[in-house]
């Protein structure tokens, strides 16, 4: 027997309709890539957003056609968001960290058909133009004054493409399971791949996030969203905060720490999130001038694992930070550090040490650990293996790929190594190809890197594996040092001493720059290619070649 209730579909676009009616005065603030700060507000955002899906509409752009963005977090680039996903059409949103060749790949894999980009991308779209096999239409989101003097085919200044249609227009109706975004992911090794979100899994992805427990965001908060629209569904916070009808602060182009902290002070910032790379700037600034966010409350670091030192940093500052653990696969939150009963009263190093942890996974997700051969491992802090998720926002194919991706219980591999504590509580140790095999036991490359970064000197560390004659790989570690600061080898071994296994000691430490991948990951397929020859002290051989 089936229930008696009404068919609704979980569409993207009754999210900005419902902020438009029971918020519709709430701000949307930018600090536009022309300059000036621009104010704006989500009943103007949906009025817009339906002049972009009418227009896109009138350029014959139909249910299920790809339209990309290439653009900074701005008020545009929400309206662009909802107009597209309105009509049926899928928003892929590009990431302009990408190499240029893998960005011209991606927009002819996609086969989008109109792009909108920010001014700033312009000269590089117009390098890439050749290449672009499918695109009609550039519009560049700006207005007739700023509008750049541009070879691309046809260009328009958005503010023009916009007006020149009334806004007298309905959404489309359509399944809930038709897809709405596209997002690749930027592996270090191979193609990038597609992640094609459905209408149904972001909005179920915005009810998950809005857990209390999760992001929790309230009409009362301001959110101001470092982490890109185009990085993984923007961490869903393009959907949850009109959802529940918080202010939004877009940072536009400039994301320093002076221009993040101006923000974060003048609008009153109570939530944000990002990756640690950009929090390392935020947190440089306000210590060099001894700076305080006292209406902040919850500062999300996700991406990549942030160092203990940070989180302590911060919790001096008096900011909450919290990490989030997830994946473009997933929506693409699957954890969040909050802190249960039992840890809540928490306080120094075992608060930081707790909230250090990757969290626990909300209603929505499910999580397990496995060994190489698929057999389910205890979740009792000390077993540690692959990390595989399920839930109505995991992905379960990549877009254009027939590749299997599930196992037969239907879980997808993250790809992370990990343990699961007797509370869920999750801590990822290494992604599984960066783990380092010390005779035949794994080192946490993480916990190394956090131990050395609590070093005054260190700015950031990356733990690498280089083969050993002996152990088959020893850890060598690069670390990065703070401006004007000098140490030595000897210095950071001696600091690391008690604070890791003893196993773990990296064999060798270099003083080096580290590089990142376009989502702020440190490349460090890159840093092992740079250091394939390093001589270990410990190794009599010089070592064969690492893969
Ligand atoms: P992306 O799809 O770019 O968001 O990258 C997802 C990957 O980033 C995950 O599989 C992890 O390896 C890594 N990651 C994300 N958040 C964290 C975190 N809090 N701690 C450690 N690694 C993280």
């Amino acid at each position: 027997m089936l229930g008696l209730m009404q068919e609704w579909p979980l569409l993207c676009q009754r999210i900005i309709d419902h902020a438009a009616i029971c918020h519709p005065d709430r701000e949307v603030v930018t600090r536009s890539v022309e300059g000036p700060i621009h104010r704006t507000n989500y009943g103007q955002i949906r009025r817009r957003a339906l002049k972009v899906a009418q227009r896109l509409d009138r350029d014959s752009i139909v249910l299920g056609d790809r339209v990309a963005t290439l653009a900074w977090n701005t008020w545009r680039h929400l309206e662009i968001w909802y107009g597209i996903m309105g009509i049926g059409a899928v928003c892929h949103t590009i990431n302009p960290r990408l190499f240029p060749e893998q960005i011209a790949w991606i927009i002819n894999h996609a086969r989008d058909r109109v792009i909108f980009a920010d001014i700033t991308f312009v000269p590089l779209l117009e390098k890439l133009a050749p290449q672009l096999e499918v695109i009609e239409r550039f519009v560049i989101l700006t207005d007739r004054s700023n509008m750049p003097v541009t070879s691309l085919r046809g260009a328009i200044a958005y503010e023009d493409w916009i007006d020149s249609v009334d806004g007298d227009f309905a959404w489309k109706l359509f399944d809930e399971n038709t897809a709405a975004g596209l997002c690749y992911t930027s592996g270090t090794t191979g193609n990038p791949k597609g992640v094609l979100y459905s209408h149904r899994s972001n909005v179920l992805h915005s009810l998950m996030t809005a857990q209390a427990d999760v992001l929790g965001l309230s009409c009362n908060d301001t959110v101001l969203p470092v982490v890109p629209l185009f990085h993984a569904n923007s961490w869903g916070l393009a959907f949850h905060a009109p959802m529940v009808g918080s202010k939004i602060v877009f940072p536009g182009a400039k994301l320093d720490g002076a221009s993040v902290y101006e923000l974060l002070w003048d609008e009153k910032v109570t939530f944000t999130a990002g990756v640690p790379t950009v929090w390392l700037m935020l947190q440089q600034y306000m210590e060099s001038n001894s700076l305080r966010l006292p209406a902040l409350r919850d500062l999300t670091i996700g991406g990549a694992a942030p160092p203990p030192a940070m989180i302590e940093a911060f919790e001096r500052m008096g900011i909450c930070a919290r990490q989030g653990w997830g994946m473009t696969e997933m929506g693409p939150v699957g954890s969040i550090g909050s802190l249960k009963p039992p840890f809540a009263d928490l306080t120094g190093a075992e608060k930081i040490a707790q909230l250090s942890s990757q969290g626990f996974s909300p209603f929505l997700v499910e999580m397990k650990i496995t060994d190489e051969s698929g057999e389910k491992l205890p979740h009792d802090g000390k077993a540690y293996g692959r990390l595989k998720v399920r839930g109505p926002s995991v992905a379960k194919a990549y877009y254009g790929l027939n590749d299997e991706i599930l196992d037969k219980e239907g879980y997808f591999d993250t790809g992370d190594v990990a343990t699961i504590d007797e509370h869920a509580y999750m801590r990822i140790t290494d992604r599984s190809k960066d783990v380092i095999k010390s005779g035949g036991e794994w080192i946490s490359s993480i916990e190394v890197e956090n131990a050395a970064i609590a070093h005054p000197s260190v700015q950031e560390a990356a733990a690498i594996a280089v083969s050993h004659p002996k152990w088959g790989e020893r850890p060598l570690l690069i670390v990065q040092l703070n401006p004007n600061m000098e140490t030595t080898r000897a210095d950071i071994l001696s600091f690391l001493e008690g604070k890791i296994a003893k196993w773990w000691m990296p064999d060798d430490v270099v003083m080096d720059s580290i590089p990142h991948t376009a989502t702020g990951k440190i490349r460090k397929s890159e840093l092992r290619e740079r250091y394939r020859n390093h001589l270990l002290p410990s190794a009599s051989v010089r070592p064969a070649t690492v893969k």
